[in-house]
């Protein structure tokens, strides 16, 4: 299966952060073909009293069921010492499940679509360096998507 994943952090040293997680997930012999976008800073969602975040997307073929997945990616991220204190507080290390091939998923602990991606250009601005043809669930493609959305706040930071 394609998915893609979005990665975030705000805390200690970032990109440090963006990096380590990037070279675990390019390291994993369950995640195959790993592309990776440029590097984008933005405003906090939520709380504005904490650092600007970086985001980037990933993308890769897996045989890893979706729940797996997700395991693996709460496995990086408890393994940069994530520590979670409030909602859409600072993090070391967010990484979603932004899509797992054309799926739909309903679960408790997992929803795929990320239920907020198409309204986020911190998510579809680096998803447009990877896929910016591609049909989104909403019928747009991500660059149109990408039109819709107001990305004043994003920053260029770096290529991958
Ligand atoms: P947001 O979902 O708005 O980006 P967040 O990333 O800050 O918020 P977290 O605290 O990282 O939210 O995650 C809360 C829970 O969301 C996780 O424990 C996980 O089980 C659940 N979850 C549901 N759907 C997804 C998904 N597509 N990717 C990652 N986690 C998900
Ligand atoms: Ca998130
Ligand atoms: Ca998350």
């Amino acid at each position: 299966m394609h998915a893609y994943i979005g990665l975030g952090s705000n805390l200690e040293n970032p990109l440090a952060q963006l990096d380590r997680a990037i070279e675990t997930l390019k390291k994993h012999d369950d995640l195959k073909n790993l592309r990776v976008s440029s590097i984008y800073g933005s405003k906090p969602v939520g709380p504005q009293d904490q650092p600007d975040y970086i985001n980037a997307v990933a993308s890769f073929d897996t045989d890893l069921s979706p729940l797996a997945l997700l395991d693996l990616l709460q496995s990086i991220e408890q393994s940069q010492r994530r520590v979670r204190e409030r909602h859409w507080g600072p993090r070391t290390l967010d990484l979603d499940l932004l899509l797992y091939g054309q799926e739909r998923i309903q679960l408790p602990r997992l929803n795929v679509p990320h239920p907020f991606m198409l309204e986020r250009g911190f998510v579809i601005k680096p998803f447009s360096d990877l896929a910016p043809d591609m049909l989104l669930e909403n019928g747009k493609t991500v660059t149109e998507q990408l039109h819709q959305l107001d990305t004043s706040d994003l920053v260029f930071i770096k290529e991958e």
